[in-house]
């Protein structure tokens, strides 16, 4: 007769947890890539690894040379919160509560957009077009990651960083603070909170998506990141409409304005500028090929 195990006997097994029950780091781990795949989350397995890291206060390393031991109940508590979090499509940035931009870590929440690599093509631009830039004004500033970056790339400048939500600015100056960065921080609409001063660097990530994209993009950032930073009205444009109209008023002679924008939307934005009186008009592709930031100069008004 082959020996197979009878079920008939289950219940006189001793009530111990049997040892492939025991929740390893290696076991965690791979439930967790699984898990996170089949809820639609791309890159789970560094995803989990981060996650993991987090609960056990563990780096990476230590994770690997801990594959064998079982995590403690309170770190696994930890780790399921979080991994449900994920699972129904949180950013893993929220729940991690920080994102790395230009080399600092930005605190960020449900209150403002979560920087982006892509951004990092205007802040490069910015400095390469305007390095002597003694006042700099950033519009709709979020998280705060373009301004606080200029602010310590640009050291001699004075920055000034605007948003229209109490929110994200609340979340900014904390960041301003952890960064060590000096930037004054005002509330309002586009250029209303800054009068008529003039600024010889303007630059902006404003809101792009068109409201038929709106829909499409990934659960993290349709159901979770904050609308006002991404609701770019029907075209996508309305932001640059305004940006290039106004600032002109509010640039010191052959001030810049530079702007990030959305995939395909370069040469609506150049127009809109070139319109607008300005010259000088850049267009500059990000890290994957795609025109990401379009700028110009302006003589004055
Ligand atoms: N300026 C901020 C950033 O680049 C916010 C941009 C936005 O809210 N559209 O992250």
């Amino acid at each position: 007769m082959p020996c197979v195990p009878s079920t008939r006997w289950k219940h006189l097994k001793p009530k111990v947890k049997a040892t492939d029950e025991i929740w390893t780091t290696l076991k965690v781990l791979t439930w967790t890539v699984g898990y996170l795949t089949e809820k639609g989350v791309e890159n789970a397995r560094r995803e989990a690894e981060w996650l993991l890291c987090e609960a056990t206060g563990l780096d990476r390393m230590g994770l690997y040379l801990n594959f064998d031991k079982p995590l403690q109940d309170d770190e696994l508590a930890a780790y399921r919160s979080m991994v449900a979090r994920r699972g129904k499509r949180e950013p893993l940035q929220h729940i991690l509560g920080n994102q790395e931009f230009d080399g600092r870590e930005f605190v960020v929440t449900k209150d403002v957009l979560i920087p982006r690599y892509d951004t990092e093509t205007l802040l490069e631009e910015a400095v390469r077009q305007a390095p002597q830039a003694r006042t700099v004004l950033d519009i709709g500033t979020g998280s705060g990651c373009i301004a606080i970056s200029l602010a310590h790339r640009l050291p001699q400048a004075q920055v000034t960083a605007v948003d229209l939500s109490p929110d994200a600015l609340a979340i900014a100056r904390h960041n301003a603070e952890r960064n060590n960065a000096v930037v004054e921080f005002l509330l309002g609409s586009f250029f209303q909170p800054v009068n008529q001063r003039r600024f010889d660097l303007i630059v902006s990530n404003p809101p792009y998506i068109t409201h038929a994209d709106l829909a499409t993009l990934q659960p993290e950032v349709r159901d979770f990141e904050p609308r006002l930073a991404l609701d770019g009205g029907p075209d996508g444009l309305d932001a640059y409409r305004v940006l290039a109209a106004e600032a002109p008023g509010h640039l010191e002679p052959n001030g810049w304005l530079l702007m990030e924008v959305g995939s395909g939307q370069d040469k609506d934005v150049a127009r809109l500028l070139a319109d607008a009186g300005f010259d000088a008009i850049v267009t500059v592709p990000d890290s994957a090929g795609i025109m990401r930031v379009v700028g110009g100069q302006h003589h004055g008004v």
